[in-house]
């Protein structure tokens, strides 16, 4: 845990005029050991977060910038806690290796920041081991552009982690015949199911399947204040995490 520190934490908010920033901001200003010292938009300079001390960014913005934006936060030294999606393989080993050359600033990208979904991933990976059948379905609201969703892969990649840990082979689906296919896709062996439809924000139902039994895990995200907790323990751990962490539960104790 981080220590206690004797002035409120100084916060800047990246994309602070987008739904999440507003919420990130509110959720900061609620904070009694976080001050929100910078709002920055698309016209402003991320300097103005430097020139008004912040020691924490939350980057909300869009896949387009956030990458650049994290580069020149760690270049001055400012922690980032950043919930954009659009990270690749290469931005993430460009971070890396600039994170190497400043050992005291600590990165945290989090695909999800609602507590819950964090604990369904990690809870998957467990049950995993002890069903044959394991399927994904994600529901999300139409605007969102990219499908399955980050959250639903990661939920795939650690039920197959947990399936390999036991010896499960492949799940067993006799489909030989799915010109539409109706099956879903496939994430790490695992068929994906995704909706999009007005009204909803963000949900996930893991169906585990054995012998006349079914498991269901299910998380729903009703409103974007439900990934607010998770932002501010972002926020609260980063400078106690140095270098880059991928995924909130990096910063939870689920064993
Ligand atoms: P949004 O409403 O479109 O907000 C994005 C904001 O970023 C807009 O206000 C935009 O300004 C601003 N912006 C764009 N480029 C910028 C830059 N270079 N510097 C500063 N601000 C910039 O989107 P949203 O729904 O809030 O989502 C924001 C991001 O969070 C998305 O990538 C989304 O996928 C992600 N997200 C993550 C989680 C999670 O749990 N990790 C949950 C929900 C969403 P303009 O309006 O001028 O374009």
């Amino acid at each position: 845990m981080t220590q206690p520190s004797t002035h409120p934490t100084r916060v800047a908010v990246l994309g602070a005029s987008g739904r999440m920033g507003a919420a990130a901001c509110a959720a900061v200003e609620d904070a009694p050991d976080l001050e929100l010292v910078a709002r920055i938009g698309r016209e402003d300079d991320l300097e103005s977060a430097v020139e008004a001390g912040a020691e924490v960014a939350i980057d909300l913005t869009v896949p387009s910038a956030t990458a650049e934006n994290v580069r020149r936060l760690v270049e001055h030294g400012i922690h980032a806690v950043v919930g954009t999606t659009g990270w690749t393989e290469e931005s993430l080993a460009a971070l890396r290796t600039q994170l190497a050359d400043a050992p005291a600033v600590g990165v945290l990208i989090a695909p999800n920041f609602a507590i819950g979904a964090v604990l369904a991933m990690r809870f998957a990976e467990i049950a995993a081991r002890y069903y044959d059948s394991a399927e994904i379905i994600e529901m999300h609201h139409e605007n969102k552009l990219d499908a399955p969703s980050g959250t639903a892969r990661h939920t795939a990649a650690a039920i197959a982690r947990g399936r390999a840990e036991a010896g499960l082979g492949p799940v067993p689906d006799a489909t030989e015949k799915d010109p539409d296919g109706a099956r879903g896709a496939v994430v790490d062996g695992i068929h994906v199911h995704a909706v999009r439809q007005r009204g909803l924000v963000a949900h996930e139902v893991v169906q585990f399947g054995g012998e006349g039994e079914q498991f269901v895990l299910r998380h729903d995200s009703f409103d974007r204040i439900s990934f607010m907790p998770g932002v501010l323990l972002g926020v609260r751990e980063v400078a106690a995490h140095p270098g880059l962490t991928v995924g909130l539960d990096g910063y939870m104790d689920l064993g």
